[in-house]
């Protein structure tokens, strides 16, 4: 039953991240005027803007010009709700778990975007730095702890939380930085947008250094498998530009639900 409505919910929100997908990079207001199909401008139907099942029922044509809808916006709504099933099997009812499927919504809304114009919107990221510091603190992810020094004065407390956040936004941000920096100087271009520094910045200051560190390592090595497949399959020039964004969101999607127990497998290799 409980689950059930997180579902619904879901596809409710992931409805609305198709919009916000839509919009933000143009610069459009996300609430008005009211979806509308973008050939025949005819507005959408309460009816037929009911997430999924208005996609199947229309088979994913506009009831009045018959004009294409992309297989896109049922993909977002149901991607959400299952993240959003998923926070709450992992975290159960709290504010963790709401605080976690904010950061999973951000990164869908973040990740097709960056697919369609190769930007990440500051509309997201700014406020997911500020909200990583001001929540983060209160909830740790079983993968905080502990941190690098010696943290008992403040074990448990706000502080060490504080730390943890402070730690993870400057050490998920920090690295894609320099590199930015470094290639811009040795190669002249902007290689790292300024954009997936950001991105690292939010998701660090939520997941503490540790779920930094783990996003980054998986999305590197997605980043360079896909991006090699690519250039394999001669889909991409070696030196095209493919956005990095999706790679470290996808990576952060795992740390979210499968880093406590990746960190365990991990550093159980070293007990030996
Ligand atoms: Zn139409």
């Amino acid at each position: 039953m409980i689950l059930g409505t997180v579902f619904l919910f879901g596809l409710l929100v992931g409805s609305f991240l198709n919009v916000c997908i839509a919009r933000l990079p143009e610069g459009r207001s996300i609430v008005s005027p009211p979806s509308h199909c973008p050939r025949c401008a005819t507005p959408i139907r309460w009816y037929d803007n009911i997430p999924l099942l208005s996609f199947l029922v229309l088979r994913g044509r506009c009831r009045s010009c018959g004009h294409g809808i992309s297989w896109r916006y049922p993909l977002v709504e149901l991607l959400n709700a299952l993240f959003f099933l998923g926070c709450v099997l992992q975290f159960g009812i709290t504010g963790e778990a709401v605080v976690m499927m904010a950061l999973c919504s951000s990164l869908l809304v973040i990740t097709f975007i960056d697919i369609d114009h190769q930007i990440i919107p500051d509309v997201i990221t700014l406020p997911g730095m500020v909200l990583g510091l001001l929540v983060g603190p209160f909830f740790m992810t079983p993968l905080a702890a502990p941190l690098p020094f010696n943290s008992a004065p403040f074990a448990g407390s706000y502080v060490t939380g504080l730390l943890n956040s402070i730690l993870g936004l400057l050490l998920g941000g920090g690295p894609l930085w320099l590199i930015g920096l470094l290639w811009e100087k040795l190669r002249k271009i902007e290689a790292m947008g300024g954009g997936d520094v950001k991105l690292m910045g939010m998701v660090g200051s939520l997941l503490a250094w540790q779920g930094a560190f783990l996003t980054i390592l998986l999305g590197a090595f997605a980043g360079s498998v896909v991006g090699t497949a690519l250039i394999v399959a001669k889909k991409h020039r070696a030196d095209a530009v493919i956005p990095f964004g999706p790679f470290l969101a996808a990576g952060a999607f795992i740390t979210v639900f499968f880093g406590p127990d990746l960190k365990e497998w991990y550093f159980g290799m070293f007990r030996l």
